[in-house]
């Protein structure tokens, strides 16, 4: 089959590979369409130690069923399908607790990080054990189930905030994850909707995706401009979706007392913390990684229109334009977002 391979860092080009074989729990699908995420970019270099040559890349799929397992009932050939990023094994501690993001034998898509490798979906086939599969109904195309896996991410913070209906919000860094975070907060129910950025390009989408109010951290005095529109008190919760010290900080200093803020980015492994501010401000500090069961609701809301991740979609492209989309990517093109890439 054919798949886009990474022999290099920095380097990929499409291959000839052997098509994976079928174990009598998985099913062989015919892939669609894959997504490029963040952590694919940033893993192109070496960077993140977790895309180590050679890698088949790609987590964000979808496609259609070509062939079933032997212990496979449930689903059939022609089936449409998304399937988590993450194989949990659905048995260890966290697992059974629901917590399947945590599990202790996850392995994620398109990851080589010396523990374990699993090729992912820039490939014209790939396999997947059927507990984690899940039906796409007609109204959702393939290029905008790719999204579902980001939209997760989102949907996941803004569950963990636990967010009460009329709640003043804020979210730091209006990227992809970002604007999917703004726009599940604004599902959620929350009331004043505020976004930050340095980009006036993003921050116009944010505006355009619902914000009551966008403000460039490079031109204005954030914590000032959010406490204006809150009362005097900061957000009820912020939502930190880069992950570096400055928006770190900015978010703790951004959030009233007794307030949450959800740590979604994490860019810098570690970084200054203000201490003193979070506990003496009885500050919630939650962190919020991946997902754990909001899949169905994302596929729900995305074909139902609740959700609106089309403007997102910058291009798709065929993979063997996939080399120079990683490199475009990686300089931070200005307006490319999500690129979608097809075997076909
Ligand atoms: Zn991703
Ligand atoms: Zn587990």
């Amino acid at each position: 089959m054919k798949a886009l391979v990474m022999n290099r860092y920095g380097d990929l080009s499409v291959e000839d590979v052997p098509c994976p074989g079928v174990g009598r729990d998985e099913v062989l699908i015919g892939v669609k369409a894959c997504g490029v995420c963040g952590s694919d970019v940033h893993g192109m270099d070496g960077s993140t130690g977790r895309r180590r040559p050679p890698i088949i890349m790609g987590h964000e799929a979808s496609g259609e069923i070509v062939e079933t397992g032997a212990d496979v009932v449930k689903w059939r050939k022609g089936e449409r399908v998304t399937f988590d990023s993450t194989i949990y094994c659905g048995r260890c501690w966290f697992c059974v607790r629901g917590r399947t993001n945590l599990c202790e034998n996850r392995r994620v898509f398109g990851v080589s990080c010396g523990e374990y490798r699993l090729d992912g979906a820039f490939a014209e086939y790939v396999v997947a054990p059927q507990h984690i599969l899940y039906s796409l109904p007609e109204a959702l195309s393939f290029e905008s189930a790719t999204m579902v896996e980001a939209l997760s991410v989102a949907f996941h913070a803004v569950n963990r905030a636990g967010l009460g209906l009329g709640d003043s919000v804020a979210v730091f860094g209006s990227g992809m994850i970002g604007l999917l975070v703004a726009q599940s907060a604004r599902l959620a129910g929350c009331g004043k909707l505020l976004v930050v950025d340095i980009d006036d390009g993003k921050l116009e989408m944010s505006r355009a995706m619902g914000a009551d109010h966008v403000f460039n951290a490079g031109k204005v005095d954030v914590e000032g401009e959010i406490r204006k529109v809150t009362g005097g008190r900061g957000a009820d919760i912020v939502f930190e979706v880069v992950g570096v010290a400055d928006t770190v900080m900015a978010s703790l200093s951004s959030v009233r007392k007794g307030g949450r803020v959800i740590l979604v980015g994490n860019l810098s492994p570690s970084i200054e913390f203000p201490l003193q501010s979070a506990v003496t401000r009885e500050v919630d500090v939650l962190g919020s990684c991946a997902s754990s069961g909001e899949y169905q609701a994302c596929i729900d809301a995305l074909a139902s229109g609740k959700i609106d991740v089309e403007p997102l979609i910058s291009v798709v492209a065929p993979l063997e334009e996939g080399n120079s989309f990683f490199h475009r990517l990686k300089a931070g093109e200005p307006g490319l977002m999500k690129v979608v890439l097809t075997p076909s």
